[in-house]
């Protein structure tokens, strides 16, 4: 290995939000990690989100109150259709 361009490689502890603490080598120490293997939903089985609620329906609340928008839009590519 050449000298003075590689990181210092230490071993240390990455700890989830979940709790669970993992023995690991790397060039950074005390990791803190959001999510892992023990407590991502595509280990668990478990669908655990937070935003519960679903970008669809959101999105359709948020735009309930827009009726009028639709129809006009669909006048004009009638017209086009027309023109050709
Ligand atoms: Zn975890």
């Amino acid at each position: 290995m050449k000298e003075n361009i590689h990181p210092k490689y230490y071993q240390t502890t990455a700890t989830c939000a979940c709790g669970t603490v993992y023995e690991i080598g790397s060039t950074k120490q005390n990791l803190r990690l959001d999510i892992c293997s023990a407590c991502h939903p595509l280990f668990t089985g478990k669908q655990k989100l937070m935003d519960a609620e679903g970008r669809v329906s959101k999105f359709k609340k948020k735009y309930s109150t827009v009726s009028a928008q639709p129809k006009a839009a669909k006048k004009k590519t009638t017209k086009k259709k027309a023109k050709k």
